[in-house]
């Protein structure tokens, strides 16, 4: 397989087969994330796809339903080409219904209403988009690349084009400054556009990342685990979304790890509430710090 650089994909994905289309991220900038650094940007000519494909198609059975594209960002691929991988695709696999991948705000935007219809008609669906947060201030401080009033008209076009998408959310990403904010506007965001999924991930702040100079320098304050914890509930009890939306907390950088469906909502915040109970009682020494995280 043509694999370059690292390749990620959702732990709930890791049955899924990894197909590169692309590799590198076409942003890179991100002040948290280190993912891609030293890895350039560039998209995977079609003989490696197809080659790829030919492997794939050696060990997947040929009713394959789903199938991740990599990496950092596909949606960067203009329509056309998009549209030649998911024909090429259902050469090898006929029977696919889902192709999932990782992808930004900032690339699902430039593309128009018809091409994400396209889209979708081609397969494309179940996007795992780093939203992070629904709060301008701290889409600012992470420098994600776009405003939050772009995530909900990208998000407005998606929902027409009946595209599900998985929301990847950083929490504590607003710090000490933006605390209320980040979790406030994230809901509304969320309550506004339903994701089929809510992944949560906590802040992690890598060595040699612009945030970790920020955190040095005092411009980001980390929240600690308690508040990390505080803010998760918040963050439920304020969601307004379909009871099957998935609430996913199962993440390694959770200090507290609970999921489940949003229609269970007080079942989930009795489970953080339990977690941080616990805590207190096994290791009150971590609550009022911040962890170091390396990663992401
Ligand atoms: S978080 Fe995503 S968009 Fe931002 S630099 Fe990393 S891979 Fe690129």
């Amino acid at each position: 397989m043509h694999y370059t650089g690292p390749v990620y994909r959702h732990p709930l994905e890791a049955n899924t087969p990894i197909l590169e289309i692309t590799y590198g991220c076409s942003w890179n900038k991100c002040v948290f994330c280190n993912m891609y650094h030293g890895v350039k940007f560039g998209a995977s000519p079609m003989e490696h796809i197809e080659e790829d494909l030919q492997e794939l198609a050696s060990v997947y059975p040929s009713n394959l339903r789903k199938i991740t594209v990599a990496n950092g960002d596909p949606f960067a691929l203009s329509t056309k080409r998009l549209l030649e991988i998911s024909d090429l695709i259902r050469e090898y696999f006929p029977k696919i219904s889902v192709i999932s991948c990782q992808t930004s705000i900032r690339n699902i935007m430039h593309k128009k209403q018809e091409e994400l219809d396209q889209l979708y008609e081609a397969m494309y669906d179940d996007l795992y988009i780093g939203i992070e947060s629904g709060c301008d201030d701290v889409l600012k401080q992470l420098n994600k690349g776009y405003t939050a009033k772009q995530a909900y008209e990208t998000l407005e076009k998606l929902q027409n084009s009946k595209m599900k998408y998985i929301s990847l959310l950083m929490g504590g990403a607003g710090g000490k400054k933006y605390r209320d904010a980040h979790v406030r506007d994230t809901a509304k965001l969320l309550s506004t556009y339903p994701p089929k999924m809510i992944s949560i991930i906590t802040t992690g702040i890598a060595t040699g990342t612009k945030l970790a100079e920020m955190r040095d320098n005092g411009e980001f304050v980390q929240l600690t685990e308690r508040e990390i914890i505080e803010d998760e509930i918040r963050l439920i009890e304020e969601l307004d979304v379909p009871g099957q939306v998935y609430f996913f907390g199962h993440h390694q950088n959770n200090v507290a790890r609970v999921s489940g469906h949003l229609k269970n909502k007080e079942a989930l915040v009795d489970g953080f509430r339990k977690k941080l109970n616990e805590l207190e009682l096994s290791k009150p020494e971590i609550l009022d710090i911040a962890l170091t995280r390396e990663y992401l």
